[in-house]
C-alpha cells in the first residue's frame, strides 16, 4: 500500500469574469500586479486592481475597506504603496479575496501545478492499493477526475472506466480530494 500526497496551487493569478461596462459583455480581467491606495484621514481603502483584457476597463478588488490605518500592518502598507508585484499575485491568488467582492472566478481558465508532498510505502499492507491525496487550499475548482488522470498517467476514458469497475473511487470536499486506486491482480 502506498500514499501519496499533492498540494494543488495556482501558478498565477486567477482570472475574472465579468459583465464588462467598456465591452458591454461578459470579458475577462486579469490581475494588473498594482494596487490602489486611498488615504481619507485616518481610514484607508485598498484594492487590487484587474483590468479587462479586452478595453482596459478597470475592476477594483476591495482588499481593505474604511479600515483604521492603524489595522493595517505597516509592512503590508508599504507593499501596497510599493505596488509590489508578489504581494498582488499572492492576493490575485486567493479565492477569499474574489469572493468577498463577488469577483467570478474563471475556473476554466486557471494554470495550476500538483506539488508532492509525501511518497510513502507500507510494506506491512499488503494491499496493492494506492491511496492519494490532494490537498487545496486555493479552493481550486476542477475535476478529481481530470486530476486522477494527470497523477496516474491516464486518459480521462480509462479513469472513468475503472471508476465503473470500482478500482477508483474518488472522494472529495471542497479543500480534499482522496483517490484510491486498487491494482487489478495480475
Ligand atoms: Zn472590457
Amino acid at each position: 500500500m502506498s500514499y501519496l500526497e499533492y498540494k494543488l496551487v495556482p501558478t498565477r493569478s486567477f482570472t475574472v469574469i465579468r459583465n464588462c461596462a467598456g465591452c458591454g459583455k461578459k470579458a475577462p480581467c486579469q490581475n494588473t500586479g498594482k494596487f490602489r491606495v486611498n488615504a481619507n484621514g485616518s481610514r484607508i481603502d485598498v484594492w487590487l486592481i484587474y483590468q479587462c483584457s479586452k478595453c482596459r476597463h478597470t475592476l477594483n478588488l476591495a482588499i481593505y475597506e474604511r479600515r483604521k490605518n492603524t489595522d493595517i500592518p505597516a509592512e503590508e502598507y508599504q507593499r501596497f504603496l510599493d505596488n509590489d508585484a508578489q504581494l498582488a499575485e499572492e492576493y490575485g491568488r486567493s479565492a477569499a479575496l474574489f469572493q468577498k467582492n463577488k469577483a467570478q472566478i474563471d475556473h476554466k481558465d486557471m494554470a495550476y501545478e500538483l506539488i508532492p508532498l509525501q511518497d510513502t510505502t507500507d510494506k506491512t499492507v499488503c494491499e496493492n492499493r494506492r491511496q492519494i491525496t490532494i490537498r487545496n487550499p486555493y479552493g481550486i475548482k476542477i475535476r478529481p477526475e481530470k486530476l486522477a488522470a494527470e497523477i496516474l498517467g491516464l486518459s480521462a476514458n480509462q479513469v472513468r472506466k475503472q471508476i465503473l469497475k470500482g478500482t477508483i473511487t474518488i472522494a472529495s470536499s471542497a479543500q480534499t480530494i482522496d483517490i484510491s486506486v486498487l491494482s487489478d491482480p495480475k
